[in-house]
């Protein structure tokens, strides 16, 4: 039982851990039909998010690369977020998630689809070298949906 701030920091601590020993959706995606490349170089992060799309739908998503903690967690956190989900729904879903890292507005924008454990990633925000951690995988991703492989993401 959640019984104070100090007891949701612990559990959100405890997700990003564990995602990040055990990422969800890592690997190769062979029906991917949309694929990015992202870098994060303050701090070494290195992701691909691999996408299949089906008429505007991610029908599977993964990932692969490697990163910090928080880089790892976030991917993994984000492709289990987005399964399922429709390209719009994802793009909105990113700029909740931004604003949440940047402004520290947790409101969900309304017709958005929730945060949910993404907002593990809530006290990412104290720290602005992690937030570029924490975004990476996400400006990876929209550079995959906007096709734009041939031009790698960098935070910087
Ligand atoms: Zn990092």
């Amino acid at each position: 039982m959640i019984t104070s701030m100090n007891d949701l920091r612990d559990l959100y601590q405890e997700v990003i851990l564990d995602h990040n020993r055990q990422p969800r959706n890592f690997g190769p995606l062979a029906t991917a039909s949309h694929r990015a490349e992202g870098s994060n170089p303050l701090c070494g992060d290195k992701v691909t998010v691999l996408l299949d799309l089906d008429a505007g739908r991610i029908r599977d998503i993964a990932f692969q690369g490697a990163g910090c903690a928080i880089s790892t967690a976030s991917a993994s956190l984000m492709t289990e977020a987005l399964k399922g989900q429709t390209v719009e729904d994802a793009r909105r879903l990113f700029h909740v998630f931004h604003d949440l890292l940047t402004t520290g507005d947790i409101r969900d924008r309304e017709g958005s689809p929730e945060l949910g454990k993404l907002a593990v990633f809530t006290g990412v925000r104290e720290y602005p070298m992690r937030v570029k951690c924490a975004t990476l995988a996400w400006h990876t991703l929209i550079a995959a949906l906007d096709q734009k492989q041939d031009q790698p993401v960098s935070t910087e």
